[in-house]
């Protein structure tokens, strides 16, 4: 028995990221691609094509205005885009919460490596007095630090707060230039950005006589793909807002 493709709109089209998932979502026999929208197209032609899902992979300052007009006319979002503040994330919450059954994803990274980089950090982060995370990407990239950093900053502060870890050790008085980064939920982030460079991430732990590094690399913008799929194919299963894509995987 064959069932009736499930409709996708992806916005950000002409994007990086973007014409990668028109092609994704193209090529998945269970898809099917039926508005692909850039800057200054009408959003109106993704409710006229009848799209159920709708993947943003726009830009910081469009993303959340793109999900709530989702919301607003009854479709689930997957959303790559990054910048996402606790207040964006409460005006999604609330569209939500009048929207019974629908759902939204935002995923700091797509990437299966990435995302089970984040979740081995939390596991790590209670046994190492010390922890930094470097982050890496293409010199395009125009938030920083990138989300990935800032949720695996939020899960090496999850472990240590559950393991009793106070502050990280750190001697510096004084930092006029910023050397030692951003903190980000008590963890320093360093954001490099480099040519040639796509997305990477090194996790540092510290302890006495001892190092343990977690690195990630996407090459390709291709290794995205699969977690842009299972966020459109599981969406629906998950009603209200997911953030991290590690919400629709089982990592015990
Ligand atoms: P990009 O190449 O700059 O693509 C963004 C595209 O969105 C551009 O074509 C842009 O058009 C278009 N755009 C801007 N505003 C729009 C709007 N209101 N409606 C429709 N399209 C609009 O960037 P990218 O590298 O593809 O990355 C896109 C986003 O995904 C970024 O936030 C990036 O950080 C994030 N990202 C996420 C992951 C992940 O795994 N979650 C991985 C990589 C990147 P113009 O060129 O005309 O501005």
């Amino acid at each position: 028995m064959t069932s009736t493709p499930l409709p996708v709109a992806v916005l950000g089209a002409a994007g990086r990221m973007g014409r990668e998932a028109c092609r994704a979502v193209e090529d998945a026999a269970d898809l099917e691609l039926v508005a692909s929208i850039g800057r200054g197209d009408d959003l109106e032609a993704v409710a006229e094509a009848g799209a159920q899902v709708v993947v943003d992979l726009t830009v910081p300052s469009a993303a959340k205005g793109n999900v709530l007009w989702a919301i607003e006319h009854g479709m689930h979002a997957v959303v790559g885009t990054t910048g996402w503040d606790e207040q964006s994330l409460g005006e999604v919450r609330s569209a939500l919460a009048g929207a019974p059954g629908l759902g939204v994803l935002i995923a700091p990274n797509f990437a299966i490596g990435a995302v089970l980089a984040m979740r081995f950090a939390e596991i790590a982060a209670r046994y190492y007095e010390s922890a930094e995370i470097v982050e890496l990407h293409h010199p395009a990239k125009v938030d920083a630090p990138s989300g990935t950093a800032r949720h695996t900053a939020g899960a090496i502060a999850r472990g240590r707060a559950a393991a009793g870890l106070g502050p990280v050790p750190d001697a510096t008085e004084q930092d006029p230039d910023g050397a030692r980064g951003a903190v980000v939920d008590g963890i320093h982030v360093h954001a490099v950005r480099l040519r040639g460079l796509v997305a990477h991430e090194e996790v540092l732990f510290g302890g006495t006589g001892e190092q343990f590094t977690l690195r990630h690399d996407s090459f390709d913008r291709v290794s995205f793909m699969p977690g842009v799929l299972l966020g459109i194919r599981e969406v629906s299963r998950h009603p209200g807002l997911t953030v991290g894509l590690d919400g629709y995987m089982d990592l015990g």
